[in-house]
């Protein structure tokens, strides 16, 4: 069962969560408790495929899918095409005390496939068990990657509609391209004069628009997320922690039980919070470490207690990173305050109206058990790049880079040796102009699709196919509004015919 981190009294099942997205109260679904797992479990996951353990680890908070409906549905998310690795979330070994998961070979090139493209799966199957015949509208906020990932997973799914925000100038050239070709009988995209939070605040604003729910549920509509506070996005990603262990064992690298630390790219907090779940699920995970660019107000909270969001924002080289909320800390904070759900939606309250909230000391200290934080400026993040390129021929992506900045960091503060995988969250060529300018170190302009083949020849590397496939595709969505029109959009767009 899972329940409202706001404390909603009614618990719901996993298909309600999925379908339902975020709770009537405004908080987001959380399990009754973690499922717990041991050493045969992870011993069992070496020898299977990526599908497989998927099947093992989200069997475990899916009990009402049996093992058919869940099989389908990881077989229609991970096929070949889709994912072109067979190894879907391979790992690479670069250097002695340190591996990368590279989670960016799906059909948009960054990690938000590994979920994106699932998700739409377990929706479908969540409405027939719950016998509803209406059309669930996806509505999404995007800082780039979410947005193309969602409308190529939902792209004319039965029964659904998705439509994307984004703002007009925070996302990079090829982002922008991916998302406003996209085709599909049931997807909309739409630019917002704003920044990213902006976007996100519209978009909640409409989840909990009482009336706009009421008009829609008079046309069979139903509003959903799948955003990454979504459970069906949440669960998908807890499997590659697994999979990634099961292959360190598989390679040599460690031994069953032996520890290791995850260093992840943040913004939302929703992939290392994934993380948080494989270690509080049992598998042998020491540090998270939470890497942020100069949006640094995870690292501060982290090392601090205070999340303070009353900051400049700022455009960094990783814009999926550019957060000021990041909306799923809300379920860490449930997590380390045993379920205190009056606690959590204090802080919550305050974050809306002061824009700053402190934790106790009991929370701030388990937070310093569990994670380490710092940040990395975009000069930092330039110099990973042309470094780990020079020294071991691996391309980093901005994100990426900002992960190895603060990884680094971390052993040369902590001496910390323990052997860590870096979450590798792009593609280097869905950000190829700035990894061009970090090789380079040249300023480069906004080169859309000319500056990816202008990096595959300086690094005789090979542009993902899906990219490539951006050159002669029409643009098929122009529309452009301001951050209070959203709401208009929406309807425009559900109610037009
Ligand atoms: C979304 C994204 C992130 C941040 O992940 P969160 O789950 O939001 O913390 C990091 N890197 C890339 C490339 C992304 O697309």
């Amino acid at each position: 069962m899972y329940y409202s981190t706001r404390g909603w009294q009614h618990p719901v099942s996993a298909a309600q969560a999925i379908v339902g997205g975020i709770a009537p109260d405004g908080g987001l679904y959380v399990p009754s408790a973690i499922p717990q797992i041991n050493t045969v479990f992870i011993e069992q996951l070496i020898a299977k495929t990526y599908q497989q353990r998927a099947q093992d680890v989200m069997g475990l908070f899916l009990p009402e899918f049996d093992a058919v409906e869940l099989t389908q549905c990881i077989n229609s998310a991970y096929t070949k095409t889709k994912f072109p690795d067979p190894k879907i979330a391979p790992v690479i070994n670069l250097k002695s005390t340190a591996a990368l998961l590279e989670l960016w070979h799906g059909p948009t090139a960054a990690f938000k496939d590994m979920a994106l493209q699932l998700l739409p799966q377990l929706l479908v199957t969540s409405l027939h068990k719950l016998n509803l015949t209406g059309r669930i509208a996806i509505l999404v906020a995007t800082s780039g990657d979410t947005g193309k990932a969602a409308l190529a997973g939902f792209k004319d799914v039965d029964q659904t509609e998705v439509i994307v925000f984004y703002p007009e100038d925070g996302v990079s050239a090829v982002q922008k391209l991916q998302m406003v070709t996209q085709t599909g009988a049931n997807v909309h995209v739409v630019a917002v004069k704003g920044n990213f939070d902006d976007a996100q605040t519209g978009v909640k604003h409409i989840f909990s628009d009482r009336e706009l729910a009421r008009i829609l549920a008079d046309q069979s509509i139903q509003l959903s997320s799948a955003n990454s506070i979504n459970l069906g996005r949440l669960l998908p990603q807890i499997v590659y922690y697994f999979s990634a262990y099961a292959d360190m064992i598989k390679s040599g690298r460690i031994k069953t039980g032996d520890v290791i630390n995850f260093v992840v790219p943040t913004g939302n907090f929703g992939n290392i919070l994934a993380g948080y779940y494989a270690k509080q699920m049992g598998l042998p995970v020491g540090r998270l470490i939470c890497a942020a660019n100069n949006n640094n107000v995870l690292a501060e909270f982290i090392n601090s207690g205070v999340y303070n969001r009353n900051r400049p924002f700022h455009q960094t080289l990783s814009p999926s990173m550019d957060i000021l909320i990041s909306s799923n800390l809300e379920r860490l904070l449930y997590h380390l305050t045993d379920g205190s759900t009056e606690q959590v939606t204090a802080w919550q309250q305050q974050l809306q109206t002061e824009g700053c909230y402190h934790v106790t000391s009991a929370v701030k200290q388990k937070l310093t058990s569990l994670f380490w934080s710092d940040w990395s400026s975009d000069d930092d993040t330039c110099a990973v790049i042309r470094r780990v390129y020079q020294q071991h021929g691996y391309l980093l992506d901005p994100h990426t880079a900002v992960a190895w900045s603060v990884f680094e960091r971390y052993q040369q503060e902590t001496g910390d040796d323990t052997t860590s995988i870096i979450v590798a969250t792009a593609s280097p060529f869905k950000f190829a102009d700035s990894v061009l300018a970090a090789l380079t170190g040249q300023t480069v302009e906004q080169g859309g699709l000319e500056s990816l083949f202008k990096l595959a020849e300086l690094t005789n590397t090979i542009v993902p196919e899906s990219l490539t496939a951006l050159v002669d595709q029409p643009i098929l969505h122009t529309a452009v509004c301001n951050k209070n029109d959203m709401r208009k959009m929406v309807t425009l767009r559900l109610l037009a015919d």
